[in-house]
């Protein structure tokens, strides 16, 4: 059923894409730069989504501690690195247990720590030699053989690849649980060996001005009035969309980037995968703890992960304070807990202040096995979708997505030949960048 009325014939030629984040983002550069014209609806006060920074008090706080990781692919495809001005961390960890801290450290980036790993105790001998032989075939390996290779828990698939429990306790457990955001390695073996890949081929880091600059880049890449905020759509057709407050929208297409839950109520015949949920406190210390910008992850699971991030991007502080971020799966306001954590991690906090605290419910989609790695992208004629529910959980997949869905509507839109020389100029656009 059509939702236009004769008033929004003239907007009729955009094609809209609905959700700014770095998915529905992604789709409308690939789509404006292939030559379509493009309109993105926006439900909040800005674009980025999940990718956000806010500047509260002098510092700079991401919605959530997360990562850019120089080897995405498809990061390196649509994004301008140099523009990102990437705050490397560490290629390594900081191993907490209860009472000892140990370093385990890429020995190709750091060779001076080759042997601090092991050394430490964290594994034996066998365990050394499976991680070794795990990493350097996920390094070397073309990503599709990842993608076809045989699937189960990630646990099991650490098992196989000869790992003690000690050792995926001790490091692969409390490690993933940061990145996955769960702590039974239940996600996809295939989720896995993919994100193992991109950890050891490339640098992980943040962009001096916050992660919100991700997004950022790409946003200002479209024409100037192509996106509008505060426009939550109700209703999605195939000539168009209806905003929350009645307002019809036509368009030539619809593109669904919203996040899973959002995008599901949109399109109730797509699955919606459960989420992950994590909170991230934020605390200002008068000086670095640490003064390394290293990560540090817990081997007793109090808390995920914890990092100043300010030892790697000052810029996250106006006055010259350390900012400390800290993550814990699940949702919690419990600052009192994380606080006597910090502590036994950092020694003495009293002097710090608990700027804020980032609950995140619906953080990353669930990748259990069976898991596919591409879900279409078309929902019925003139509908798509897109967004990291449609391939892996993580930016990478929500910029893939994004392609994908832009790929589809111009194939869908346009005769081959046109959409094909559209796609391939586009493509030699992002390359441009
Ligand atoms: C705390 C946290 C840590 C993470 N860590 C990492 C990491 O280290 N590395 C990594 O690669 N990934 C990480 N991720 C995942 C990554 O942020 C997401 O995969 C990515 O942002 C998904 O992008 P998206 O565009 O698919 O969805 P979103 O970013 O959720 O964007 C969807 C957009 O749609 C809008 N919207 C929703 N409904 C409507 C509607 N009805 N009308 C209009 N607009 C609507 C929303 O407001 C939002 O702006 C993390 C995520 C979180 C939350």
């Amino acid at each position: 059923m059509g939702l236009l009325m004769d008033r929004d014939r003239e907007t009729r030629e955009a094609v809209i894409v609905v959700g700014g984040g770095p998915a529905g983002l992604a789709c409308a550069l690939w789509l404006h730069e292939a030559g379509m014209p493009v309109r993105v609806l926006e439900a909040s006060d800005d674009v980025g989504g999940r990718v956000r920074t806010d500047v509260v008090g002098g510092f700079r706080l991401d919605r959530g501690f997360q990562v850019f990781n120089t080897a995405y692919p498809e990061a390196r495809r649509v994004l301008d690195l140099g523009a990102l001005d990437l705050r490397p961390f560490a290629s390594g960890l900081l191993v907490q247990g209860r009472t000892a801290r140990a370093r385990v450290m890429l020995p190709w980036r750091h060779p001076l720590h080759a042997l601090s790993g092991p050394l430490s105790g964290l594994g034996t001998p066998r365990d050394l030699a499976a991680l070794a032989a795990v990493t350097a075939r996920d390094m070397a390996v073309p990503a599709s053989r990842l993608r076809a290779g045989p699937e189960r828990r990630t646990d099991d698939e650490l098992r196989a690849w000869g790992m003690s429990d000690r050792m995926i306790d001790c490091l692969m457990r409390p490690f993933l649980a940061g990145v996955l955001l769960e702590r039974d390695l239940e996600t996809s073996s295939r989720v896995f060996h993919l994100f193992w890949r991109s950890f050891a081929r490339g640098t992980i880091g943040v962009p001096a001005l916050g992660m919100g600059r991700i997004p950022r880049l790409l946003a200002d890449r479209l024409p100037p009035g192509a996106v509008t905020v505060g426009a939550r759509v109700s209703e999605v057709a195939s000539d168009g969309v209806r905003l929350a407050d009645g307002t019809a929208i036509g368009g030539r297409a619809v593109v669904v980037a919203a996040d899973p839950e959002s995008a599901g109520r949109l399109l109730p015949e797509i699955e919606v995968p459960p989420m992950r949920a994590v909170t991230t406190f934020y605390h200002a210390a008068p000086r670095s703890p640490l003064r390394e910008p290293i990560q540090v992850i817990d081997a007793t699971g109090v808390i995920a992960d914890t990092i100043v991030l300010t030892d790697a991007a000052p810029e996250y502080s106006a006055d010259g304070r350390a900012l400390v971020s800290t993550s814990v799966l699940g949702v919690t306001t419990d600052e009192r807990r994380v606080r006597e954590r910090l502590t036994e991690i950092y020694g003495d906090t009293t002097a710090w202040e608990h700027v804020a605290t980032y609950p995140i419910a619906a953080a990353l989609p669930a990748m259990p096995p069976p898991f596919p790695l591409r879900r279409p992208v078309r929902v019925r004629p003139g509908v798509y979708v897109c967004g990291d529910h449609r391939d892996t959980g993580s930016l990478q997949g929500a910029l893939v997505s994004g392609r994908r869905a832009a790929h589809a509507v111009l194939g869908d839109l346009w005769p081959p030949s046109r959409a094909a020389a559209a796609y391939a100029r586009a493509g030699r656009g992002a390359a441009r960048v």
